[in-house]
């Protein structure tokens, strides 16, 4: 009776439950205690965030960190800090996150389509200088699901055509290319602490860089233009409020802690999940280039192919993978097939009359019709869940 299928009232191959996520112990307890005593809840008069931006950026190798509220805030921040606006077109994989590219659209400027690596799901660098055109003011890299884009490849390309480089590391807190840690190769970085991204507070997002220049022109414009210590209503340019509050901070400062050892232990997990899964015919797992020294493993992605699983659609799969005890989901929609995008629907910032061509994002269309992705937390535990994940394919592909 045990290889009934859960959805159809079998017994489900897993009842426990996967590693806690949000994850939380003492620390982040006792930090936002400090921050409750303090009296001192904002950043302006508090010294979490500050404590937080500067262990962020040392942990990714560059000299400036600014605390943000949010992910989609943080580019939205970066693309305004590069003043890109009104006639720029930015580039941006097809496959990622819809932020990736609204952000662009929120700055009034055009986001344009590149595709992206069969293999690891990254943007693909020949695709990127294929869309460049007169037009174009920066790239948006996304490093999918932790794996690290080829970034010197994409930063030589941008550098020949003077183009900015704003990585999207909303999925690879703590990441390395090649030995190098990312976020530090583009001209910025952007990354994201929501609820379900490896490192949390909730809602929270981040830019780092080098630039000092750029660093304080961020920051003038995330404080509603009013520099550091000010007390006085000194509004020096246009800005918002995209502020981190010091709750916030006190939460990263102990999931920090963490990120080097859930890293590794994801790691070792996909490393191994990858060799039990691409035994199975039918489910391709994302490729992880050896480059990519790091990899945070934020999701872990793989494709798959109905028709060998009797022509089963992926949305089935995923219900009765869910009923079987393992959380996991479709990916995004190629971000040119999105409803809003199909019409256009810009709100009067941006009028583009580009045809969104299919032919031009192959793999993007394909990917993001194939793709399955298990939360990191699936990757935080034993080997027992590893192997209950594989029998969980084994069982509804009717192996078991
Ligand atoms: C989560 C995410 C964002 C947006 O971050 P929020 O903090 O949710 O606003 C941007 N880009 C990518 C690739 C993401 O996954």
């Amino acid at each position: 009776m045990k290889n009934i299928l859960a959805k159809n009232g079998g017994v489900p191959v897993r009842t426990k439950k996967f590693h806690e996520w949000p994850y939380a112990d003492e620390r982040e307890l006792h930090n936002l205690k400090e921050v409750l005593d303090s009296r001192n809840w904002w950043r302006m008069t508090g010294s979490k965030v500050e404590e937080f931006e500067e262990k962020f950026a040392k942990m990714h190798d560059v000299k400036y960190c600014l605390g943000l509220s949010n992910g989609t805030h943080a580019i939205e921040l970066a693309l305004n800090t590069l003043g890109i606006g009104k006639g720029d077109e930015v580039i941006v994989p097809a496959f990622t996150f819809i932020s990736t590219a609204t952000a662009v659209l929120y700055c009034n400027a055009e986001p344009v389509f590149a595709d992206i690596d069969p293999k690891t799901f990254c943007m693909d660098p020949a695709s990127f200088e294929k869309a460049i055109t007169p037009k174009t003011k920066a790239v948006i890299p996304v490093h999918m699901a932790g794996h690290p884009c080829e970034m010197e490849t994409i930063c030589n390309i941008a550098k020949q055509y003077g183009i900015k480089v704003i990585e999207d590391a909303a999925h690879g807190h703590g990441t390395e290319w090649n030995h190098k840690r990312i976020g530090s190769f583009g001209d910025m970085a952007t990354f994201s602490f929501q609820n379900g991204k490896i490192v949390t507070c909730g809602e929270g997002g981040a830019i780092v860089t080098n630039d000092k220049d750029l660093y304080e022109k961020a920051y003038l414009i995330h404080g509603v233009g009013r520099p550091k210590g000010d007390t006085v209503y000194e509004h020096k340019v246009l800005g918002s409020n995209d502020r981190m509050n010091e709750f916030q901070a006190a939460v990263l400062l102990a999931q920090l802690e963490r990120l080097p050892e859930f890293n590794e232990r994801r790691e070792q997990n996909a490393k191994r999940l990858n060799d039990l899964l691409s035994s199975i015919n039918g489910i391709v797992p994302q490729i992880f280039d050896p480059r990519g020294t790091i990899n945070s493993h934020y999701m872990y992605m793989f494709c798959y192919k109905k028709e060998l699983f009797g022509n089963m659609t992926r949305e089935e799969f995923v219900e009765h993978m869910n009923a079987e005890g393992i959380p996991c989901f479709v990916a995004y929609p190629a971000i040119c097939n999105t409803s809003f995008f199909k019409a256009r629907a810009f709100a009067g910032r941006v009028n583009i009359t580009r045809e969104y061509k299919e032919e031009l994002i192959p793999n993007a269309v394909k990917v993001s019709k194939e793709v399955v992705w298990l939360p990191h937390y699936t990757l935080l535990g034993d080997d027992t869940d590893l192997l209950e994940i594989t029998l969980a394919i084994l069982k509804i592909k009717g192996m078991l």
